[in-house]
């Protein structure tokens, strides 16, 4: 097939406060760079017009990502100064911090707000708006954006050195023909490559898996946030308000915990977050978040408010040990995909974007002495020991680890942590060495008995007002995927599906799907199958995760598909 090549300088992959800030922080290094040369106040010579790119698979910049985060400032900071002046879309500076324990029925007010979840200097912000507003100045500064280009394939040269990425073929029915519309993905060639895709990227596991990049490593650990954004009819949780709580509904082996965050025009932001290293197979983190709603303090809250969006995405919360190999023969990680995400702190904004700030520094040195090799790339590796991402990520290093052991275990560790500076003696840090996946018992292990799955939520009903099934909520994520294309969701062996894996976990890819993506349905011949509602899927990358057989694989739809959240 004839395809298409582009050649770039620098390619970053995945349009996410990373890439969009390496972008940008490498187009100004080039641009004054040049510009000092021409003056005669630098010696060497002029880059000249170095061509960068960022792909991105959303159908805009910013439409795979929903709203709501706090972010720590300090990295936007160090990229544009004054950010706020220049028009940067924060909702609103943290006014107040909360912090809840949830009994079933009572929530508990903590006197003192744990210091990793004090948030004063911070800002809530609309990571959808924010990456939207980067990407209009990388565009200003002169970067290509593409969106609808799914990175499809990693490409190599004879000696595995990376040297660019094919798009994704479009046009392909789901029966595997070209349709009439057929096109054919492009090879993007750049020097050096940036993934940026955020956690669990499939370029970046086909390049993890090609390379060895974990190799020596704990395995990352992965939890989920499931939210909405709901419109309140009054002033009742006023923008800048932060709200975080522990206990109900996690049970206490699992990790988990609730924020709550107050937007502009009467929007709250709320949200739970579920660790997928969870023990119990009929665990359903879209039905612990439904659960969260139902507790009396936030079902007060929410009343009379109208749910207005949906999504879910995963986070890399296994910490400073889970970090990969983030450099190599014409490649870098950053951000989520290289796993700098503070899970204690529950921010990885800042750190995303002082990644990609470094990248751009360790490129523009490789653009200078015109070397891409790993040797010369190694820099970036340096930058980053001697960033402050490594000295806060440090500083919590076995934080998620101990959560392994419970979380009144976890959380007496949190607190000696921030005594003693990350150091735990022995006690948890090899505590993540199996991956989340393999924490999941079999049922007759976690003590279910029969084949019902419905166990664990027997008394959860949906009644459309506070709690939405999975269906109702992902119309609410505005998700589209044109239907007439495979499945992007790879199942290995299907068969499995209807034998060991149902006998084994009930099937529990119908529950840690927050999207009713995974179905088992009747066969016809007396058998149950899996059907795959792969249109559903709002790419949070949990399948690929938490199988419990590894056999999923998460692959790049047609360009454009996906959920649609812009301007929220
Ligand atoms: Fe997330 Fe996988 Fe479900 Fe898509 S199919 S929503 S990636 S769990």
């Amino acid at each position: 097939m004839e395809r298409e090549s582009i050649e770039m300088d620098v390619l970053f992959v995945g349009a996410g406060p990373a890439s969009l800030s390496g972008a940008l922080h490498l187009s100004r290094l080039v641009a004054e760079h040049n510009e000092a040369v021409g003056k005669g106040t630098r010696k060497g010579k002029s880059l000249g017009e170095i061509q960068i790119a960022v792909i991105e698979k959303g159908a805009s910049v910013g439409s795979h990502i929903l709203s709501g985060a706090v972010m720590d400032p300090k990295a936007l900071k160090e990229l544009i100064p004054d950010f706020l002046e220049q028009g940067a879309p924060v909702e609103s500076p943290v006014k107040e911090d909360y912090f809840l324990y949830l009994t079933k029925t009572r929530a508990i007010k903590s006197p003192v707000t744990p210091p990793p979840l004090k948030n004063h200097g911070y800002y809530i912000v609309s990571l959808n708006k924010l990456t939207a507003w980067l990407g209009e100045k990388c565009e200003e500064a002169g970067v290509n954006i593409f969106p609808e280009f799914p990175g499809a394939e990693m490409l190599y040269d004879g000696q595995d050195r990376v040297v660019g990425v094919r798009t994704g073929d479009k046009g392909i029915d789901k029966e595997g023909r070209r349709r009439a519309n057929f096109e054919p993905g492009v090879d993007i060639l750049a020097k050096v490559t940036v993934l940026g895709e955020g956690p669990r990227g499939s370029l970046t596991k086909q390049l993890t898996n090609r390379l060895g990049l974990t190799e020596g490593r704990e395995p990352q650990v992965y939890s989920l946030g499931v939210k909405e954004l709901w419109e309140l009819p009054d002033d009742r949780y006023p923008a800048g308000r932060v709200t975080h709580t522990l206990g109900y509904p996690s049970d206490a082996n699992t990790y988990g915990g609730g924020w709550i965050y107050g937007m502009q025009n009467r929007i709250v932001n709320i949200g739970y977050v579920t660790g997928l290293d969870y023990q119990d197979p009929l665990l359903d983190p879209h039905a612990e978040f439904q659960r969260f709603k139902e507790h009396p303090h936030v079902a007060k809250l929410l009343e009379g408010g109208r749910m207005i969006r949906y999504g879910a995405k995963t986070i890399a919360a296994g910490g400073f040990y889970a970090i990969p190999q983030f450099h190599g023969d014409g490649f870098l990680l950053v951000g989520d995909s290289a796993g700098f995400l503070n899970a204690q702190r529950l921010k990885g904004i800042h750190t995303a974007i002082k990644s990609g700030m470094l990248a751009a520094q360790a490129i523009f040195e490789a653009l200078l002495k015109e070397d891409y090799s790993k040797q010369q790339l190694k820099r970036y590796r340096q930058l980053i020991r001697e960033s402050w991402i490594t000295q806060e990520l440090r500083r919590v290093r076995n934080f998620h680890a101990a959560f392994r052991h419970g979380r009144w275990l976890g959380l007496a560790n949190a607190g000696l942590q921030f005594i003693t500076g990350g150091r735990s003696w022995g006690l948890f840090d090899r505590a993540s060495s199996e991956p989340g996946h393999e924490a999941m018992k079999q049922l007759k292990d976690y003590g279910y008995r029969g084949d019902d799955i419905l166990q664990r939520y027997g008394k959860l009903k949906f009644d459309g007002k506070l709690t939405f099934n999975k269906v109702t909520d992902v119309y609410h994520a505005a998700v589209s995927h044109d239907e007439d294309q495979p499945a992007h969701l790879h199942v290995l062996d299907t068969n499995i599906c209807s034998t060991r894996c149902a006998e084994e976990y009930g099937n529990p890819c119908q529950r840690f799907c927050p999207a009713a993506v995974y179905e088992m349905v009747e066969d016809g011949g007396g058998q149950r199958k899996l059907q795959i509602n792969f249109s559903n899927c709002v790419h949070c990358k949990t399948c690929d995760i938490m199988d419990p057989y590894q056999i999923i694989n998460w692959v790049t739809p047609e360009g454009g598909g996906g959920p649609e959240y812009k301007g929220m």
